[in-house]
């Protein structure tokens, strides 16, 4: 299995994208051992995983506004 040794070139935006579910397996898989030997991916980990609960919880209280959120 492929295993990241450094960063990722762009940390912030491969957590989100872990965080989304939208990295490929294997990327997410090496992502994971990776963020877990490196401080530097851990705290962006744990801002990104804030920042997502927090657009979450707005996207579902605009549903339960009524209104339609929509992209575009
Ligand atoms: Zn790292």
């Amino acid at each position: 299995m492929q295993k990241l040794d450094r960063c990722p070139a762009d940390p912030e935006a491969t957590a989100e994208a872990y965080l989304l579910d939208s990295l490929p397996r294997n990327e997410a898989r090496a992502f994971e051992e990776h963020y877990i030997t490196c401080p530097r991916c851990a705290a962006i980990m744990r801002q990104t995983a804030e920042y997502v609960v927090a657009v979450k919880r707005a996207a579902r209280r605009l549903r339960d506004s009524g209104k339609q959120f929509r992209f575009g």
